[in-house]
């Protein structure tokens, strides 16, 4: 299911395109102001982000940029009638599209689907069920993993860690959405564990487990994986 943050400050509106995103099958989420919004973001991942422009406290601008400098994740700009489109579209601001308020709903679902086809062809190849990023294979009927042509055994929870970091690649992964996906909910006291099992895995695909370049750490946030990084 695909996850969609909406950020902005007219709580109606927020309320009724997230009404309609979850009735077209959308996992949904709103922040009524910037702070808020940057807060959930960064606990991400979502797979897109509805900005609105005119934000109190940090703009829908600066969210945009901020969002720009790490992952990969595409924006959708809600603007006013007079805004800049060629900043917003631009290398200044960089998001993905933009509509103008007001739009009609039907109008906003046509270009998150179009932007979200357009971001789901991104780096990771999938075909049935198997996923391939970055030299590593996890190959999903077989519940086997392939490193640089070599097969390596990976226990459950780190073969389910690898699944998500492979899932999002260059995007920050939160210890909490980690927490909640590997171990399912039921994962009461597994905090440390956590990091644990991550050194395992940095063990199994890292050339250097002591500093890792494939599952990087994100301070206060969570791990990275870097589709990029060197593996063993
Ligand atoms: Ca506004």
């Amino acid at each position: 299911m695909k996850r969609i943050l909406i950020i902005e400050d007219e709580r109606p509106l927020a309320e009724a395109v997230g009404f309609s995103l979850e009735k077209e099958g959308y996992e949904v989420e709103i922040a009524l102001d910037g702070e808020a919004g940057w807060e959930m973001y960064e606990r991400g991942p979502y797979d897109l982000v509805l900005l609105d422009l005119m934000l109190p406290g940090v703009d829908g601008m600066e969210i945009c940029r901020r969002i720009r400098q790490g992952r990969a994740t595409p924006v959708i700009m809600l603007t006013a009638k007079d805004s800049d489109v060629d900043k917003i579209l631009g290398l200044e601001m960089g998001a993905d599209d933009y509509v103008t308020k007001p739009f009609n709903m039907r109008e906003l679902l046509a270009r998150i689907r179009a932007v979200l086809r357009r971001t789901d062809r991104a780096p990771a190849e999938r075909s049935e069920g198997r996923l391939e990023v970055g030299g590593i294979v996890l190959d999903e009927e077989r519940h086997e993993v392939v490193v640089d042509g070599e097969v390596v055994v990976m226990p459950l929870m780190e073969y389910r860690l690898l699944e998500l970091f492979m899932r999002y690649p260059g995007k920050a992964l939160a210890r909490e959405y980690l927490l909640n996906k590997a171990w399912e909910g039921d994962f009461y006291g597994q905090t440390k564990t956590l990091d644990v099992h991550i050194r395992r895995l940095r063990e199994k695909i890292e050339k250097d487990p002591a500093n890792p370049t494939r599952i990087v750490t994100v301070r206060g946030v969570g791990y990275r994986f870097e589709p990029g990084g060197q593996s063993r």
